[in-house]
């Protein structure tokens, strides 16, 4: 809905959000969906008018011929005095869910399929297509090879979380083998396969031949967390660099994270406004210590600070003698070292003690995935997990371990089959490189850019425990 210049006669379409008006006029607010604003559509009720503005109410979509002119009202420069309206899809207001007013979020997740037509979810939904854009536009412009890695897998040892299996076998007439347990090889692909949790294994493969790769999929987790901030299907920005240590990683991480920021404040400032309007209202009635910080200010601070960057020992010396944890505040009090940190921990460190966005590295071997990269000590690996304001984890990554023997027994002992796993590991039998990468949430990503609370909110389609309606 662009205006082109005033006196200039255009044909716009939309969906109605609003109808006012008075006796002898009607101002309808159209929107198409491409920016939050809506063109007003100004129509002269008269006998030959009045039967078609009648039968137009919030929801119905409309083509509308007239004249832009300056607006005499506040609010908007230009508005459209209407010459000719066609109703394309009425609307009936008596069965049509959304009205005029604010509805809740819940109430909108129950409405998925009409809830892109509220000014929150458009914004949200022009925002998620800005950063999708601008991630591309980033690894791109830094000599990044996006590659798509499999879907479906074979490997049941990514490690990231519980898997969803998939098969072609009749549920209700399972073959069995001679001990009674399920017989895969006669399922679709000869063996037990299932959605992917992680794309990394494979992205790997790739960086060990075009040195900077990234995937940018779908990813799956049949965790049973009903939490705002997990989903049973998300997408996630994995890029891995052959080349780089855990220091390069950070560095990359820190850069792109500034760079999608900035992205969003560059293109999307309308959008944000609303949001930030939005979360405002929100919050007006919480205490002024339990808002959180405006959104484009939040955005343009992150933006200025330098990530704090921390060990995980310091970070758990910092938590054990935290006041919460003294106090036991925390649902899980920190003991000691080792310790797997929670999203409330994270939260403190990033929130409270350092007030900006904090990497933590070196974590406890146990408390990691396999092919981390081991350190010195024999206790740590270097991974490097990213937290953010109001969400905790948005990054967890790693130098990968490069060393043949160190990752064999590490496989070994953590009693992942190494028949599954013999691709893997002959990267590292020929021509192995120090290598790195990380894994962005993208929905954790949008948590943050928009301001929302619960990742339900940020993705067109939510996918949770015993939620798959539309
Ligand atoms: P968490 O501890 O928060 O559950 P994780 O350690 O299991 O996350 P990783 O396996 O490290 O997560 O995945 C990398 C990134 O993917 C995380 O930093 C996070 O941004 C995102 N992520 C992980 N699980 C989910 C989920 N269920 N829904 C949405 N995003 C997720
Ligand atoms: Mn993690």
């Amino acid at each position: 809905m662009q205006s082109t210049g005033y006196g200039k006669e255009v044909n716009v379409k939309g969906w109605v959000r609003t109808k006012r008006g008075s006796k002898h006029v009607a101002f309808i607010a159209l929107n198409d969906g491409s920016t939050i604003k809506n063109i007003q559509i100004v129509a002269e009720i008269n006998p030959e008018t009045e039967k078609t503005l009648d039968k137009i109410h919030t929801g119905a979509a409309l083509s509308v011929d007239g004249l832009v002119i300056e607006s005499p009202g506040s609010g908007q420069k230009v508005e459209l005095q209407a010459k000719n309206i066609d109703i394309l899809g009425p609307a009936n207001p008596d069965e049509y869910p959304l009205q005029p007013k604010k509805h809740s979020l819940e109430f909108l997740r129950e409405k998925a399929h009409l809830r892109f037509r509220t000014n929150t979810f458009s914004a949200i939904t022009r925002v998620r297509h800005a950063m999708i854009f601008a991630v591309h536009n980033y690894f791109n412009d830094h000599g990044f090879y996006n590659i798509h890695t499999p879907i479906i897998t074979g490997s049941d040892a990514e490690g990231a979380g519980e898997m969803y299996q998939v098969t072609t076998l009749d549920l209700s007439n399972v073959p069995k083998n001679e001990n009674g347990e399920v017989d895969f090889s006669k399922d679709f692909f000869g063996k037990a396969t299932n959605l992917t949790v992680s794309g990394q294994l494979e992205a790997e493969l790739a960086a060990l031949a075009l040195s900077k790769v990234y995937t940018f999929g779908p990813t799956f987790r049949a965790e049973n967390s009903n939490t705002s901030r997990h989903l049973a299907e998300f997408w996630m920005i994995e890029p891995e660099m052959a080349f780089y240590d855990i220091r390069d990683d950070m560095d990359l991480a820190e850069d792109m994270l500034k760079y999608l920021i900035r992205y969003a404040l560059d293109n999307c400032m309308d959008d944000l406004e609303f949001l930030s309007k939005r979360l405002l209202d929100e919050e007006k009635n919480k205490k002024a210590e339990e808002r959180s910080m405006e959104l484009v200010e939040k955005l343009r601070f992150v933006l200025d600070q330098d990530f704090e960057r921390i060990t995980y020992t310091r970070a758990i010396d910092i938590l054990r003698n935290s006041k919460p944890n003294k106090k036991k505040k925390f649902r899980f009090v920190i003991e000691g070292w080792g310790a797997d940190l929670q999203s409330e921990h994270e939260r403190y460190l990033v929130e409270k003690y350092f007030k900006k966005p904090v990497i933590i590295t070196d974590y406890p071997k146990d408390i990691k995935a396999f092919y981390m990269k081991q350190n010195e000590d024999g206790k740590t690996v270097r991974a490097m997990d990213v937290l953010f304001p109001q969400i905790g984890e948005i990054i967890g990554g790693s130098q990968r371990e490069d060393d043949y023997d160190k990752l064999y027994n590490r496989i070994k002992e953590m009693n992942i089959p190494e028949e599954s796993m013999w691709w893997y590991l002959e990267t590292r039998k020929f021509g192995s490189v120090p290598h790195s990468g990380f894994g962005l949430g993208f929905e954790r990503m949008m948590l943050f850019m928009t301001g929302m609370g619960n990742i339900r909110d940020v993705i067109p389609f939510p996918r949770t425990p015993l939620n798959c309606e539309f």
